[in-house]
């Protein structure tokens, strides 16, 4: 007999799903009707099966089988097409907008608390939508779709559901093709560090630079970190491309002090994802004692957003850094709806106001009154402030006049290549 049920689940699989698709498509054609698939995925499901077991994983999948046929009709298909991969076949919608009520129960039924032996389990899921006809007349079509339209609900955050559109299938494709290089980009070397000056506006004098990668690509050429930094982060590449970055920084940093010049402090980008990594302390320690870089001549940058995300555990891993003697800078500040109360906790050094406050002024009433009140704030808790984004002399001039000094931008350069940074360190000026 030929096997069409998961043995784990008792749900539909693979092969019933497809003829169940297959039956559906010719029905919904004969009757001018139409119909969804949703592509179910839990998020972060591997997570309890690695830490808790797959006796556990099993467990769950099974609870949510269960979960899922008490909020689906009876004459929609449910299978598990393996893994935590989940396919729902709704029958006769009038509209294509009435799936969106089934993923919303299907998201909400799932987020209930899962109890398994002395365990509560929390699990969310993300679901993608695609329509019969319109995003697809044929099986493979729809199911691609609804694959893709998932992949950017996980995009979006997780715990949603998107349907699918058009502009995904690109984007799906540039994601694999994209990581894959990232991998051959890592081995190959093929990123580069640059330097852009941070200049006391009141003198001209670089008082700092900040590190941002490029990635050299041998064939597209140069490619900005905006293209793929997330899908990095997302992967978890990111922390091989920084602990790159940080080497070769931190190396050239040191280079051109023994060489008697004076770059100042270098900041180095990080997200708190690096800085939770348990050992990142002791890479720190081991990265500077390689590269023979003082802690003092170190900052590192760390974005608004980012700690808010969890100010409590952003505070103790930032004390002990501090406490290493290097600084701390609050990244894109203004952005990130820091509650103040944390911000006096946070053993932080220097906020930096954002580019898009930067963007308005001295014009936009608004830029300026965000831009004062960052001045005003960081004056008051006797924090130093820079500002980047600052692209011409109106800008800096009322930066400048306003209590900010500190100035990062197109005004005075481009991130530089170490080559041309250096010929302006000899020159003492941020003018090359
Ligand atoms: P960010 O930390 O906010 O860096 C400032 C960005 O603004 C840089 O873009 C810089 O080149 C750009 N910029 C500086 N001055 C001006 C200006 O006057 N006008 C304009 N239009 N832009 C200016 P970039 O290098 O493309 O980096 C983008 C983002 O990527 C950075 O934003 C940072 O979040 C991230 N990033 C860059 N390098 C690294 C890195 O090595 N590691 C990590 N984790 N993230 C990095
Ligand atoms: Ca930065
Ligand atoms: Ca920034």
């Amino acid at each position: 007999m030929r096997k069409v049920s998961d043995s784990l689940t008792g749900l539909a699989n693979r092969v019933l799903f497809n003829e169940r698709l297959q039956q559906t498509i010719e029905k919904a054609k004969q009757q001018k009707s139409s119909f969804a698939l949703l592509f179910v995925d839990l998020d972060r499901f591997k997570q309890i099966n690695d830490s808790l077991g797959h006796a556990i994983g099993d467990k769950v999948l099974q609870i949510i089988s269960k979960r899922l046929q008490r909020v689906v009709r009876t004459e929609d298909t449910i299978s598990r097409l393996g893994g935590d991969e989940f396919t729902i076949l709704a029958q006769d919608l009038d509209k294509g907008e009435n799936a969106s009520l089934i993923a919303e129960k299907i998201i909400s039924s799932i987020s209930k608390a899962i109890y398994i032996d002395n365990h509560t389990l929390y699990l969310t899921s993300s679901i993608g939508i695609s329509i019969f006809p319109d995003d697809g007349a044929e099986a493979d079509h729809l199911l691609k779709n609804a694959d893709a339209a998932m992949f950017r609900a996980k995009e979006e955050g997780k715990n949603n559901f998107q349907y699918y559109s058009v502009d995904m299938t690109q984007l799906a494709f540039e994601r694999v093709v994209m990581e894959a290089s990232l991998r051959k980009a890592l081995s190959n070397d093929e990123f580069v560090v640059y330097f852009q000056p941070q200049v006391d506006g009141k003198t001209d004098k670089i008082i700092g630079m900040e590190a941002l990668v490029r990635w050299e690509h041998p064939d597209v050429g140069m490619i900005f970190p905006d293209k793929f930094i997330p899908l990095a982060q997302e992967t978890g590449l990111i922390l091989a491309i920084d602990q790159k970055v940080m080497k070769a920084a931190m190396t050239q940093i040191a280079k051109w002090y023994k060489m008697g010049l004076n770059p100042g402090v270098l900041a180095l980008n990080l997200s708190m994802k690096q800085l939770n990594q348990g050992d990142c302390i002791e890479n720190l320690e081991q990265l500077m004692s390689d590269s023979k870089c003082k802690a003092e001549w170190l900052e590192l940058e760390v974005t608004e957003g980012e700690i808010m995300k969890n100010p409590q555990s952003a505070i103790e891993i930032l004390n002990k850094i501090s406490q290493m003697g290097i600084e701390l800078a609050v990244d894109d500040f203004g952005t990130g709806y820091s509650s103040l109360s944390y911000l006096k906790r946070l053993p932080i050094d220097k906020l930096k106001i954002d580019k898009s406050f930067v963007d308005g002024l001295p014009d936009n009433e608004e830029d300026v009154g965000i831009a004062r009140a960052i001045i005003a704030l960081a004056q008051s808790l006797k924090l130093e402030v820079i500002a980047e984004g600052v692209e011409t002399k109106e800008q800096r001039d009322f930066l400048i006049q306003n209590g900010c000094t500190n100035i990062q931008g197109y005004y005075y350069s481009k991130p530089l290549p170490a080559g041309k940074m250096q010929e302006m360190l000899k020159k003492d000026l941020a003018i090359l």
